[in-house]
């Protein structure tokens, strides 16, 4: 007891006054406590709510603002590759102050506050060396305190500093609650990184970090929704690994695996950036063409099929070397299906057409026309069966020698292994023989030349008619049969 207490006590009513007065300052510090607490809750119950790491921040702000009277504040996280401790929010005007800095581990009263896990008061920053102003990023504050973000686990994830303008502004008791805040606040933005990251992870695929099968179907039903409602249009391709097992089976699953890395760098890397590229299954790939119209989704999945064909190749042990291809299907709403399920079973659908007929090659519509009875003699003289859609593919037409010099343009009907029907705009003679070439994108295929003999040719307003045989070395033309019909089989 003091002075002052002894006089108190001898006055008359002194003791009734030392009662009320030690009465009084119960009730102030259970008051403080029971503010404590209601802070506490109040915290616990809006982190609890912040499921993302970015959203918890603007609740913490009240807190720390309103409730806890701090003026200004910084959480330094670690960085979990260097344990460095580098500024990851701020309130107010110091953020962009102080965002680049960091500390190392025992450096500053931050890196002291994270290695020691233990909370350091400063009642006056001036006085203390250890107190680095941010690396001199801002001025003299009064009081600091830095508090270890510490899991129960006793993990220390960063630090909370908080800044008063004042010396001595904090008292020696706050250290529990804040630490106590601070481990609320640790809790949280390790549930919403882990929640982050589950989420990166349900949409993107481990082995070859494309997006997800669910996250392609999730964006086509947007998409879907969108074209519904503003009569837009989008396509799908869906393609798929020819004879995938058989290499598993030969070199190994692992290298099953970098097959489909590269194979997926390759598909994304020749779309758009707004094209969403997903492993919808083990060996299969889907992508979406946002606003995309068949004709030239059918141009990039041929471009796609190129490439692949092109650069997966595998040289074997014995030096040879093994292509992988890809088939493909491409579907397009609203012509190929009303709903994103009819869409992509319409892409379904022509990629096993494509696989029946032989693989390595894009389809992007059943046009596979059964013969008419009257036309079975034609289909006889043409075997195969194709309808050549014109201007679809990247074979363009075909070029005719007319008079001995100059190439002429004829546009392409039917083609088979033996010949093919077109169109031209000038007059040939039957049973003459001319050279003729194909030509199409010339980044896709060079022009290769051929001989025909022209069999029939009949006038149709000013064109004229004509069905031509093939003369001469087949095996040109078997390679351009090959490549056309790699295009042109719908
Ligand atoms: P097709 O040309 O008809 O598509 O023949 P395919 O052999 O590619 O088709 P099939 O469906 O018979 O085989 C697919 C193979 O893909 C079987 C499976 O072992 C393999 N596969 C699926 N997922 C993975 C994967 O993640 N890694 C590896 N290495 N192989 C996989
Ligand atoms: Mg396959
Ligand atoms: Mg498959």
């Amino acid at each position: 007891m003091d002075n002052t207490d002894n006089l108190e006590s001898s006055k008359p009513g002194g003791n009734h006054n030392q009662l009320l007065t030690s009465a009084q300052k119960e009730i102030s510090i259970l008051r403080a406590r029971i503010f404590e607490l209601y802070t506490l809750y109040t915290l616990s119950k809006t982190l609890n709510m912040s499921a993302q790491v970015n959203g918890f921040f603007e609740n913490i702000i009240n807190i720390l603002k309103n409730s806890l009277k701090i003026e200004e504040f910084c959480f330094l996280l670690k960085n979990e590759e260097c344990n460095d401790l580098k500024v990851w929010k701020a309130n107010g005007d110091i953020y962009d102050t102080i965002k680049d800095v960091s500390f190392k581990t025992g450096e500053g009263i931050s890196g002291i506050a994270a290695d020691s896990g233990e909370p350091i008061l400063i009642n006056d920053v001036s006085k203390d060396k250890r107190f680095l102003y941010y690396k001199d990023k801002i001025p003299n504050i009064g009081s600091f305190m830095s508090i270890p973000l510490k899991l129960s686990n006793n993990k220390v994830i960063g630090v909370l500093n908080l800044h008063k303008r004042e010396t001595n502004a904090f008292k020696e008791h706050e250290k529990t609650l804040f630490c106590d805040v601070a481990q609320d606040i640790a809790h949280t933005i390790e549930r919403a990184k882990l929640y982050e990251k589950a989420q990166k992870e349900s949409i993107s695929d481990y082995l070859t970090k494309l997006y997800t099968r669910k996250y392609f179907l999730d964006t086509c039903y947007r998409e879907h929704n969108k074209a519904e409602r503003y009569e837009g249009i989008f396509s799908v391709i869906i393609a798929d690994i020819d004879y995938f097992k058989y290499l598993n089976d030969t070199y190994g699953h692992s290298f099953g695996d970098e097959i489909l890395k590269k194979l997926a760098y390759i598909l994304k890397s020749n779309v758009r950036e707004m094209d969403v590229v997903s492993r919808y299954g083990g060996e299969e790939f889907a992508i979406l063409l946002p606003g995309t119209e068949k004709v030239n989704a059918t141009l990039i999945a041929e471009k796609l099929r190129a490439t692949v064909e092109k650069e997966l190749v595998i040289v074997s042990s014995s030096g040879e070397a093994e292509k992988t291809t890809i088939t493909a299907g491409i579907s397009t709403y609203p012509q190929d299906g009303k709903t994103v399920e009819e869409i992509i079973a319409a892409a379904d659908k022509f990629l096993y057409i494509g696989k029946e007929h032989g693989r390595n090659r894009v389809i992007h519509t059943a046009l596979f026309e059964q013969p008419k009875t009257h036309e079975k003699r034609l289909h006889n003289r043409y075997k195969t069966t194709l309808k050549a859609a014109r201007g679809m593919n990247h074979i363009l037409y075909l070029e005719i020698k007319a008079n001995n010099k100059d190439w002429k343009m004829c546009a392409l009907n039917d083609i088979s292994e033996t010949g093919f029907k077109g169109e031209v705009e000038y007059e040939l003679e039957i049973n003459n023989i001319y050279t003729c070439k194909v030509v199409s994108y010339p980044e896709i295929y060079t022009p290769n030349v051929f001989s025909i003999r022209v069999t029939n040719a009949k006038k149709v307003g000013d064109r004229y008619q004509i069905g031509a045989e093939l003369t001469g070395v087949h095996n040109e033309w078997k390679k351009m049969f090959t490549l056309m019909t790699h295009q042109m089989v719908f």
